[in-house]
């Protein structure tokens, strides 16, 4: 019954890559060409943080980059599905202005993919909160849309209502520790009850200097969270 209803959604609405329109197998997938256009990140990468390491580098295998060795990062895991660049803010800029639902499950499918080798167990989903002014303008979360099949991926729980956050003006290019200082204090637990003793995932679309996940780390783990996690689509990769 359900190869019968697929068979029909396929013939009205045959499958294409969301990139390019060109024909693909399944709903949502990617063409091989444009697939080879993204700089997905793999191995070698830090085992913590996910930054990815020139692929000639052999480090063993739970390498870790020398912030995280340092001890610096904070949460379990973070990880991103690839490198922000040309190519993945072709779908990212459009997915944030205008609601361009076809990247959604392209997006949330590589993000999980990312995740699978870590076999996490998790039980709340927490897209990072856009601040009320902007939720009212855009009309919807970009990080909720992404979340929303990774939650179910984990059978977890999805959570949009136990974070909040002020509204501030946009960070522009701004250094790591201008941003850093301008998240500080921005999100704020309302329901300590979801949080406490949870092993929590957090999501975005984007991992710019990590200012986001390490102030949303700070304040679940003061709500007693007991495991932080964080995936994004893409993530700025700065010399280190
Ligand atoms: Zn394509
Ligand atoms: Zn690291």
């Amino acid at each position: 019954m359900v190869k019968i209803f697929q068979f029909l959604i396929d013939f009205i609405c045959p499958p294409i890559c969301p990139v390019c329109d060109r024909s693909v197998d399944v709903h949502g997938n990617l063409c091989s060409a444009c697939w080879t256009r993204f700089n997905w990140i793999s191995n070698p990468k830090c085992y913590k943080c996910g930054y990815p390491f020139p692929a000639d580098l052999d480090l063993g295998l739970k390498p870790l980059c020398p912030h995280c060795a340092a001890g610096e990062c904070g949460l379990d895991f973070i990880r991103s599905a690839c490198v922000y660049d040309d190519m993945s803010k072709s779908i990212m800029l459009p997915f944030k202005h205008v609601s361009q639902l076809k990247y959604q499950t392209l997006m949330s499918t590589a993000m999980i993919n990312c995740l699978r080798d870590l076999d996490l167990d998790v039980d709340v989903v927490l897209p990072v909160p856009l601040a009320y002014k902007r939720l009212f303008k855009r009309g919807y979360n970009q990080a909720a849309l992404l979340a929303r099949p990774i939650a179910k991926y984990f059978n977890a729980e999805m959570d949009v209502d136990s974070l909040s956050r002020k509204y501030k003006q946009d960070m522009g290019h701004k250094s790591a520790k201008q941003r850093r200082e301008n998240v500080r204090g921005v999100f704020t637990v309302k329901n300590t009850d979801n949080i406490r003793d949870k092993k929590i995932l957090i999501v975005d679309d984007v991992m710019t200097s990590g200012a986001t996940f390490y102030e949303l780390n700070r304040v679940l783990r003061k709500a007693g969270a007991s495991a932080v996690y964080a995936v994004s689509f893409c993530r700025v990769v700065h010399a280190i």
